[in-house]
This record gives structure tokens, sequence and C-alpha cells, in this order.
């Protein structure tokens, strides 16, 4: 029975806030902290009515160490679950490490003035956890997440060695709006406008965005035209599966959304340098953050699904073989069972099975600083499916378009 103290009330944070009230054996007390207090007591109001649970909320600015310190000190949990944003992760992990207190989270460290997603800032954390005796899992969502997931539990049952991972990310929804994004748009627009990025044969390949595409046939969905994108696990799972040759990231979008974003993008609205106007400094992404819907209210009329998994290529007993592993996740099934969309849910249902897992003991690495691929995948590749995103495995399959 522990206690989670959950920061950031979006899309996510009402997953997560949902699921664990729905785990009462592991989470007997929740809390849930955000910028915004008026959104931790809607989403606190919504999951009485599902749950029947009580959630106490708080309001809490987490890039302030000193209130973050104040606040873990009056609600003591055992783990801090953090879907705020990636702004926010390392005055988390310094208020985790002043109250001793475990720590996880869904996203990498990203400096507000600069869209670079690189582990290194909180992997230098390692000494200070260790010392600390505290825990801090890094990027338990899907993407990161469950994607390190599959992959260690390919390389643990199905593999002496990963040769080539492809991760592969449809988004074959439709939520009826001409442009919006699935999770914080400034934190979506900065991924994919950024150059793209690949693994292949010691050293990191730069592109120009979204300058590498082609068709992949995604299970229950069909062929749809996916991008090839830098996406954060890369980098923990080629430094921690080092006969990796090549690993990639590939995400699907549709014309209209590529259109819309290139208009963007050509005007300068996504631009994050700030520009004077009318005598105020503002951030053109972060103005533009306040014109489109919020990733939270897309859920209603959302309908179809996401496919995402890992494709990989590499050797068992000396031969060749192929393996795919993925979830197929309905956006409406969000919907009706936590009031949210699909992306949301992918993310916010490996948060809790993280935190459950860790809490349970069954993710046990000891003080430091994890990647989510270091833990043993058993566990929580048995759990998954019954909190809502079931698997399927495919073996030795040609993967078609052949890279
Ligand atoms: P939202 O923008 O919907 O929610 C973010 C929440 O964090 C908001 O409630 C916001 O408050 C709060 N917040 C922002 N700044 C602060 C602050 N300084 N102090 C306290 N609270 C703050 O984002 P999402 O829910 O879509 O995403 C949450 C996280 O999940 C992000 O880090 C995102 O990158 C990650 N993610 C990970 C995925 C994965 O698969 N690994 C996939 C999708 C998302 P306010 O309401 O006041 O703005």
């Amino acid at each position: 029975m522990a206690k989670v103290l959950i920061i950031g009330a979006g899309g996510v944070g009402n997953v997560v806030a949902h699921k664990c009230a729905m785990v009462p054996e592991v989470f007997e007390e929740i809390t849930l902290a955000s910028r915004t207090v008026s959104k931790c007591e809607a989403i606190a109001a919504e999951v009485k009515k599902r749950t029947g649970r009580d959630i106490a909320t708080h309001q809490v600015d987490a890039d302030n160490v000193p209130e973050l310190v104040a606040l873990i000190n009056n609600v003591k949990p055992d783990l801090v679950i953090n879907v705020a944003l990636p702004y926010q992760d390392l005055p988390i992990m310094d208020a985790c490490l002043e109250t001793k207190v475990h720590y996880l989270d869904t996203a990498n460290y990203e400096p507000k003035d600069e869209a670079k997603f690189e582990y290194s800032w909180q992997w230098a954390y390692q000494d200070k956890f260790k010392e600390a005796g505290i825990t801090a899992i890094l990027g338990c969502g899907f993407d990161p997440g469950v994607t390190g997931v599959y992959t260690s539990y390919a390389a643990k049952h199905h593999f002496d060695e990963i040769h080539y991972l492809d991760i592969v990310d449809c988004n074959a929804g439709d939520h009826g709006k001409a442009f919006a994004t699935n999770f914080n748009p400034e934190i979506n627009i900065r991924e994919i406008t950024q150059k793209g990025k690949y693994w292949e044969d010691g050293k990191w390949v730069e592109i120009d965005a979204m300058s590498i595409h082609k068709p992949i046939d995604y299970p229950n969905i069909g062929e749809r035209e996916s991008y090839l994108l830098y996406h954060e696990e890369l980098e923990s799972l080629v430094k921690n599966y080092p006969t990796i040759k090549r690993a990639r990231f590939w995400m699907t979008f549709g014309q209209e959304y590529i259109k819309h974003l290139t208009v963007l993008q050509n005007v300068g609205m996504t631009s994050i340098e700030p520009i004077k106007f009318q005598g105020q400094d503002i951030v053109p992404l972060e103005f533009l953050k306040a014109l489109l819907p919020e990733p939270s209210s897309l859920g209603e009329n959302y309908v179809g699904e996401t496919s995402i998994g890992c494709q990989i290529k590499g050797i068992k007993d000396g031969k060749e073989k192929t393996y795919y592993v993925w979830n197929n996740c309905k956006h409406q099934h969000a919907w009706d069972e936590v009031g949210g969309q699909g992306v949301a849910y992918t993310t916010g249902v490996p948060a809790m099975l993280g935190a459950k897992m860790f809490l349970e003991g069954k993710w046990d690495n000891g003080a430091g600083v994890f990647n989510v691929e270091q833990f043993n995948p058993d566990p929580f590749m048995e759990e998954i499916g019954k909190y809502g995103l079931p698997w399927e495995e495919t073996e030795n399959v040609e993967f078609p378009h052949e890279y």
C-alpha cells in the first residue's frame, strides 16, 4: 500500500490519476498537484464519479524547488509521478533528492530555450540518486516507455543479439479538428520540427526534418506514410543494447497535419525565439499553443486507433530472425474508460504500471537513475494487457519496404 504524488494535470495526468485510482490495493492515497489547481479538481471530480475514490489536490509551481519540497514534505509520498512538462524534470528530481523520495517520469528533460532532447542531464543525477538511496525511473510512457520494455523483452526471450530496431508509431485516429496535437502542442511541435536523427554503425546520422519517409503497414490499419524522427528512447536503447547496428523511429502524419505545420513553420509560428510584439516579448510557439485545442479535449469525438510497436531483426542461436511486438489502442476505449484520448491513455497506463511495478518491488534495481529497459520486462508484460494495453507479437515476418 503506497502514497503517490502525481504532478501535472493535463491529458496524461488525467489518465494516470484514473488508472491509479482503479488499483486501490497498491495506490492507497493519491494526490494530484499542478500549476492550475482547478484542472486537478476537475480530474478529481471525474475520478470520484468513475471510481468512487477521493484524491487530494494541490497547487504547485513545479519550476520552483522549494515549493515542490514543501509539497512533498506535506504529502509524504513514496513516489512522485512526474507528468508535467519535460522542463520540470530537473526541478522535480532536485526536490526528490532533497526529500529522499523516488521519482518516475515519461519524457526526458528539455531546456525551455533550446529544443534539445537528451538524457545527459538526467543521467548526470546517477551518483546523487545512489547516494540518497532513491530510484529514478526515466521515460515510462509508451514511447519512451513500453517501446523500451518491448525491446528488453525481445532481447531477453527472442534474441542473442539485436541488430536492427525500428520503432513504428501510427496514430490512425481522427479527432475532427483541422489541426491539433495529441499531446502538449509546444513539446510535440518542438519534437517534430527539429532535425531527424537515427543511429547507424556506431554514430548518429542527422537528416532534415521529415525528409525521410515511407509507407509502413500497421496491424489492423494498413499502410500509412511514416516519417523518420529522432525520438529520445533511441539514445538509451543503443547504449543499453550495444549490439544494435541501426535504430530508427518512425511516426505517421496525415497530409492535413503536414500542410498546417509547414505553413506555421514558414511564417515563423513554430519558433521558440522570443520576438517583440507591441512592446512585449512573446515566444511564437507558446502563443500558438494558446490557440490550439487542449490535447485533453480531443477525446469525445476521437475515432480510430493507434498502433505502436518494435520491429526487430537480429540473431538467435546463430540464425537470423525477425520479431514484431505491438499494441493497438482505440481512442474511444480511452474516452469510455477514463474520459481521455488514445495518446494520453497509452502514456498514462504505462506510467501507472511502472509505478505499480516499483512499489510492489517487481522493478528493483536498487538506488540510481534507470531507463525502463533496465528493469525486468516480464512482470510488466504480464500485466499491461489487463490494464488496457494488450500486446501481440509475430516472429519471422518479412518487414515490407525493406530499408
Ligand atoms: P499537457 O500540456 O496536457 O499537461 C501538462 C500539465 O503540466 C498541465 O496540467 C500543466 O499545467 C502542468 N504544468 C506545466 N508547467 C507546470 C509547472 N511549472 N508547474 C506545475 N505544473 C505544470 O501535457 P500532456 O499531459 O499531454 O503531457 C504530459 C507529459 O507527458 C509531457 O512531459 C509529455 O512530453 C509526456 N508524454 C510522453 C509520452 C510518451 O509516450 N512517453 C507521450 C505523450 C506525452 P497547466 O494546466 O497550468 O498548463
